[in-house]
């Protein structure tokens, strides 16, 4: 049995990577703001605090993994709260578990998407996110759209994981990233509903190159191989999950 420990895991994605972990017979600490183990909202920092308290009383012994899943949708608003989230929150649960990762030689998976390389890695948000200013971040967020915030927060977790993989893997531990596609989630419920950014989202999920979008299990099954023996050279990387969206928009460029 494993000790693994996520965010997000009540709905989505995580809720079924949580399933499929369970049903290998390994434990789950859930950390959301709805239902699990821990109860936080950590899009404050007192809420991350208690998230990285609470899996370091439920797994002293030490963390197999931990995903950083939760996260919000380009309609969440304030924008600042999508920064707060999807960034810090998650920068800030990978350090605070670092020390319980080592000790069992884990590894962390962001959950990056196919919208992060849409924005460049120079523009302002990214940077200013990647300085660790979460104030001056925000503040520039709040002043942009919905795609920036989004694609902006997951391009810059995912630099942050490259940029930081090769140090955590000197002290045994390996992150790497998945990038889903358009998955059908209460996220992108929200998305789909959106009156904005409703049709866009239709017309991306039509020109999936293998005619249909994700379920979330189409995302668990290689969040659990990422996650398993089976995946343990893996460091740093990303892998896109997206049925064909990333290569038809970027053939050339990986
Ligand atoms: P979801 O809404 O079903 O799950 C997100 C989870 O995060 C929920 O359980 C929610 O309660 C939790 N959460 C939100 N705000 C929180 C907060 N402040 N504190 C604690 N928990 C909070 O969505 P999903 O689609 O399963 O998304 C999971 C991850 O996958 C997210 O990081 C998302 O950005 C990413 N992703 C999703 C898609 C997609 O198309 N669904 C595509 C690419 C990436």
């Amino acid at each position: 049995m494993r000790i693994y420990a996520m965010t997000g895991g009540a709905t989505g994605i995580g809720a079924e990577l949580k399933r499929q972990l369970q049903t290998e017979g390994h434990k789950v600490i859930s950390v959301d703001i709805k239902e699990g183990d821990i109860i936080a909202d950590l899009s404050t920092i007192e809420g991350r605090e208690a998230a990285v308290d609470g899996i370091k009383r439920l797994a002293a012994e030490g963390l197999d993994g931990f995903i950083p899943c939760a996260g919000l949708p380009p309609v969440a608003r304030p924008l600042s709260l999508i920064a707060q989230v999807n960034y810090f929150a998650v920068v800030a649960t990978v350090e605070g578990l670092r020390g319980l990762l080592e000790k069992k030689k884990g590894s962390v998976l962001f959950v990056s998407s196919n919208s992060a390389p849409m924005i460049a890695a120079d523009d302002p948000f990214v940077q200013t996110c990647l300085a660790g200013d979460e104030e001056a971040a925000c503040a520039e967020v709040d002043g942009r759209d919905g795609h920036t915030a989004y694609a902006g927060s997951k391009r810059a977790a995912t630099i942050w994981m490259r940029r930081h993989s090769v140090e955590y893997a000197a002290a045994g531990v390996r992150m790497n990233a998945v990038a889903p596609g358009i998955t059908m989630t209460p996220l992108t419920d929200r998305v789909f509903a959106d009156p904005e950014l409703g049709q866009v989202m239709q017309e991306f999920g039509d020109s999936v190159p293998v005619g249909r979008t994700a379920q979330p299990v189409d995302i668990a099954n290689t969040m659990r191989f990422m996650l398993s023996d089976d995946a343990n050279y893996l460091c740093g990387s990303v892998f896109f999950v997206d049925g064909g969206s990333d290569a038809m928009m970027r053939a050339d460029d990986f």
